[in-house]
């Protein structure tokens, strides 16, 4: 099924790299023009050149708020509106025992990851709310939904960001305007392969330390996984989904486990009530 995203507009964060780039050309190959915006110039322009005429890439660090500005408004400028805004620029930040973790690398992490999306989420509903529409998606994670996936500045970035787009969707559904976001465990991208092996070129390694670690047996989570999650929270599809968590995770937060299951093959399982096994 193609044009899923047929005569839409988006501007996406972080779009030089990984998700943002595999959810760039998701949405142009359904029929949007993108606005991708990074930090990382000679790989956004070489995106956007990859992807044709509905593309097109602006430098923007989501930590400076006339850049964010900037970047919605050439959205708004090249085609005279905004449908969709996802938030998505992110690093890992500051990784250390909290008893470690100095306070200017922590407030760093939380200016990228949680200033990054509110600036994203301020200017798109500032387009946004004259038009009465538009679907706002924010890169969560599995470690904005419980402890232990990951550092402790991101985990309380990835948090905030779950709180903000419940906070955000409920203040701007009376506009017509739907904010999400979305929950990935660890997926096969340069900064999981930074973050799990610290070499953000060891894309094949990365891919499989996660295939082996995937509760969903030898298969790694992806960028396009990611990205099929935005565009069903970018489309229509999704109208009456509002202020929802959508977790990409083979089910890591619901309890599923790579091999976990193994353990118990060799137990002998109780075979009648009140017995402990039958005896061979
Ligand atoms: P990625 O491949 O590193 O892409 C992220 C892009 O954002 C990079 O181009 C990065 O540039 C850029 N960026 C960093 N700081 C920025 C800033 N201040 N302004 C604008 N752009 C900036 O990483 P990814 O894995 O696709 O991550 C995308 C999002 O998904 C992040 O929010 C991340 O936390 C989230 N996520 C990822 C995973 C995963 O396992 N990959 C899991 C859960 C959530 P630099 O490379 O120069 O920093």
């Amino acid at each position: 099924m193609a044009g899923r995203l047929d005569g839409k507009v988006a501007v996406i964060t972080g779009a030089s790299s990984g998700i943002g780039e595999a959810t760039a050309k998701t949405f142009v190959d359904e029929g949007a023009y993108v606005v991708l915006g990074d930090i990382q110039n000679d790989l956004g322009l070489a995106v956007a050149e990859s992807l044709g005429s509905k593309a097109s890439y602006f430098f923007c660090d989501v930590t400076k708020e006339e850049q964010v500005e900037n970047l919605l408004s050439e959205g708004v400028k090249i085609t005279g509106k905004l449908d969709i805004m996802m938030n998505n620029a992110g690093i890992v930040g500051a990784r250390a025992p909290i008893d470690q973790i100095l306070l200017a690398e922590f407030q760093r992490t939380l200016e990228v990851l949680v200033a990054g999306s509110f600036l994203g989420i301020k200017y798109a509903a500032a387009k946004m709310k004259p038009q009465e529409s538009g679907s706002i998606i924010n890169m969560a994670s599995t470690a904005g939904l419980s402890g232990g996936f990951g550092p402790h500045a991101y985990a309380a970035a990835k948090h905030a960001i779950v709180g903000l787009t419940r906070n955000t969707a409920a203040e701007l559904c009376r506009y017509g305007i739907r904010v999400n976001c979305i929950a990935p465990s660890g997926v096969v991208t340069p900064l999981a392969a930074q973050a799990h092996l610290g070499d953000f070129m060891a894309m094949d390694e990365i891919k499989g330390t996660l295939a082996e670690n995937s509760p969903l047996k030898g298969r790694a989570g992806t960028a396009e996984d990611v990205a099929n999650a935005a565009l069903f929270l970018a489309s229509d599809e999704s109208g009456y989904t509002n202020g929802h968590c959508l977790t990409v995770d083979a089910g890591f937060t619901s309890g599923s486990k790579s091999n976990d299951p193994q353990h118990m093959v060799n137990v002998p399982f109780m075979r009648e009530a009140g017995k402990t096994g039958l005896e061979d």
